[in-house]
């Protein structure tokens, strides 16, 4: 069974373009017409956000969530 993640990390991670260590950085995300702002690893030089996929997922499970308790 895999442990559900709750946070993104950002350490370790480093920019494909620009070798520059990501950084956790607010990125806002738009979903079913409704914008979050959410915490994810992303290159400061470029803008480039990483976004697991999984991590996505489980972040999308969560907007929703959101959305649904409203
Ligand atoms: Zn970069």
């Amino acid at each position: 069974m895999k442990a559900e993640v709750r946070e993104i990390k950002a350490e370790g991670w480093v920019c494909g373009k620009c070798q520059e260590p990501l950084r956790q950085l607010p990125v806002e995300i738009t979903y079913m017409g409704s914008s979050f702002q959410v915490e994810l690893p992303r290159c400061p030089v470029c803008g480039f956000t990483f976004i697991p996929p999984d991590l996505a997922y489980g972040k999308m499970r969560e907007v929703e969530k959101l959305l649904e308790d409203k």
